[in-house]
């Protein structure tokens, strides 16, 4: 059977941007990923860095990590570092090694589809191809431009230097089409406008309406993963927001969006703050340079569904105790069918929602109360009931007064991680 390339979409000539026509220097590329481009280019190689860094250095952002793209293959480049090493199955990359930090090279891609037969079959799926092929299987056009060490041009084939000037985010090729090919790219989307301020361009929005549900398909560590980045990157309030204007956040989410668009329910409003709130709170604490934890966030966007089973539960006549752990394993299972939450994470979402219990507990005497404060989780379980009052729910007034005034009397009894204790003893020794 013969076999034949799949029809590789057109291509017309790309804008070469000279190093005059642009802003990005060699000071603002890491020396790693500068020695990795040389090596190559030094070796006969092409040596370009491609996608996201070019993306956040355009626009005024710090980029996360610096890709290369090349035409060596995976074995040329293995040859051309020793500390380099070769990773992935269906597509083989070069991880090139400097101490922690890792550069990431690829070889041009062939068209995503790869070679296909008579009959439209794909045959081979690892080809490799040139950077006009490789242009086409990135997904937004912010993505897709190419930064040449040969003579330091920026190459640019689907118009990306003018989108990332507009600030439009523009998905390369139909739309729906590469939605259907990997629904992620629709977080993607949300992500890279949270996070750039930009807008998406009408057709790559409107295809999400179409293609939402696709998502559903998604292996939940998969979905973790992209919450993580949306929700840990420091701006993880626009990015519910974005999220919540394209109707996304119920594909992830989806009994907790159910219950916030229940708009005469009486505690709804509170419950969109308290998420809104810690969103806002954890971009603070970004920004400050603050640790911040997955975990709690897990347990505010799920609260409602904890909080309104368990309060049914309870009313129903089951043992608090009880009820505590029917709900929690509940709302995990419930979860679960869409972003899964790794065991790691669980364990600090139950010990917040447990804690709130302890917290609001009927009869708090001293005893009780130091025990509670010697829980590791007590900080964060104690935050949480603070945005939990900050968000309306005033009852909690006076339990909240009593635990600041017992963290006053009683500090030494305050949970503090061994880590925390001993950059404690650090900087202490330091001062002196
Ligand atoms: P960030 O690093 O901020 O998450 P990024 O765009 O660099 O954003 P990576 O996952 O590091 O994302 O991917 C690097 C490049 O690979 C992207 O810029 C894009 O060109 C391409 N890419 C990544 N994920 C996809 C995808 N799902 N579909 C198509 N292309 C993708
Ligand atoms: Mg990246």
């Amino acid at each position: 059977m013969p076999v034949v390339a799949s029809a590789m979409k057109l291509v017309s000539e790309p804008i070469i941007y000279t190093r005059d026509q642009h802003p990005i220097s060699r000071r603002n590329i890491s020396k790693n990923a500068l020695t990795v481009l040389y090596g190559l280019h030094k070796a006969g190689y092409r040596a370009l860095l491609v996608g996201g860094c070019l993306r956040d250095l355009l626009s005024g952002e710090t980029p996360k990590d610096f890709d290369v793209a090349t035409d060596a293959t995976p074995e040329q480049v293995k040859s051309v570092f020793r500390n380099c090493r070769l990773i992935g199955r269906r597509f083989r990359l070069a991880h090139i090694h400097f101490g922690r930090d890792i550069i990431e090279v690829a070889t041009f891609r062939a068209d995503e589809k790869g070679e296909t037969d008579d009959d439209g079959l794909v045959v081979n799926h690892n080809t490799f191809g040139t950077i006009a092929s490789d242009v086409q299987r990135r997904d937004f056009t912010l993505n897709a431009l190419y930064y040449d060490i040969a003579d330091f041009s920026i190459i640019d084939y689907v118009g990306a230097m003018e989108d990332i000037e507009e600030g439009i985010i523009r998905m390369i090729g139909d739309p729906a089409e590469r939605y259907e090919e990997d629904p992620v790219r629709m977080l993607r989307a949300v992500r890279f406008a949270a996070k750039l301020g930009m807008r998406i361009e009408p057709e790559t929005e409107r295809a999400i309406t179409h293609k939402k549900h696709l998502l559903e398909n998604i292996p939940s560590a998969r979905l973790f993963d992209e919450t993580t980045k949306l929700f840990l990157s420091g701006y993880a309030l626009a990015a519910y927001e974005e999220l919540r204007i394209h109707d996304l956040f119920g594909e992830l989410f989806p009994a907790t969006s159910q219950l916030l668009k229940q708009f005469e329910h009486p505690q709804c409003p509170q419950y969109k703050n308290l998420i809104k709130r810690a969103l806002k709170n954890t971009d603070y604490r970004l920004a400050h340079n603050e640790p911040v934890a997955i975990g709690f966030l897990y347990a505010v966007i799920l609260w409602p569904l904890y909080h309104e089973e368990l309060q049914q539960k309870i009313d129903d006549g089951v043992h608090w105790h009880q009820a505590i752990h029917d709900t929690i394993d509940d709302v995990f299972r419930e979860a679960s069918q869409r972003v899964g939450i790794p065991m790691r994470h669980k364990s600090m979402v139950r010990d917040i929602w447990v804690m709130q219990s302890r917290l609001t507990a009927d009869k708090l005497n001293k005893k009780r109360m130091r025990s509670v404060m010697m829980h590791k989780r007590f900080r964060a379980g104690f935050d949480f009931l603070e945005l939990r009052l900050q968000t309306g729910e005033s009852h909690l007034q006076k339990f909240y007064d009593l635990w600041v005034q017992a963290q006053i009397d009683m500090p030494e009894a305050v949970y503090v991680s061994d880590e925390r204790r001993s950059s404690y003893k650090k900087k202490r020794r330091r001062r002196r």
